[in-house]
């Protein structure tokens, strides 16, 4: 009866530990993913010129105010 009962114990235990294991995993993944992503160019935000209508990288986009251009010269006719 002692040995059923450590075997139960092992058995119980293994599934628990499982579990979390699982838990650990599924979590794992999606936070990798969230990592991954400012880095990634292909969801680099796309912002239209004001002045030409050009497309350019959000981060390479020049902001006066509300207005966004391609490039300073452009802001500059703007606001001219
Ligand atoms: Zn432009």
């Amino acid at each position: 009866m002692r040995l059923l009962f450590i075997i139960i114990l092992f058995v119980v235990s293994y599934f628990v530990i499982k579990s979390i294991t699982n838990k650990l995993d599924k979590n794992k993944p999606i936070g990798h993913r969230r990592a991954e992503k400012p880095g990634k160019p292909v969801q680099t935000k796309m912002l239209k010129c004001d002045e030409c209508g050009l497309h350019i990288p959000e981060h390479e986009a020049i902001r006066q105010g509300n207005h966004v251009f391609c490039s300073l010269e452009h802001a500059r006719q703007r606001l001219e």
